[in-house]
């Protein structure tokens, strides 16, 4: 198997992974364990502000 001469740089790397970046920035959602609202997967939701069933945020309500 052939085998690197020399390290490529950084942007190198970044020029031939240019094509990929649409993919890789792709956000990741799930729904959320106790509102089934789409959230950000392993981030506390922004509606109920909970993760994993347990309660991490304070939501305040607003009222009107
Ligand atoms: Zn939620």
């Amino acid at each position: 198997m052939a085998v690197p001469k020399q390290r490529h740089n950084n942007s190198r790397t970044n020029r031939r992974r240019k094509h990929n970046i649409s993919k890789k920035n792709d956000i990741a959602t799930t729904a959320c364990v106790s509102c089934k609202e789409q959230k950000l997967s392993h981030r506390v939701c922004d509606k109920c502000g909970t993760y994993r069933g347990v309660q991490y945020k304070e939501i305040v309500k607003r009222a009107g």
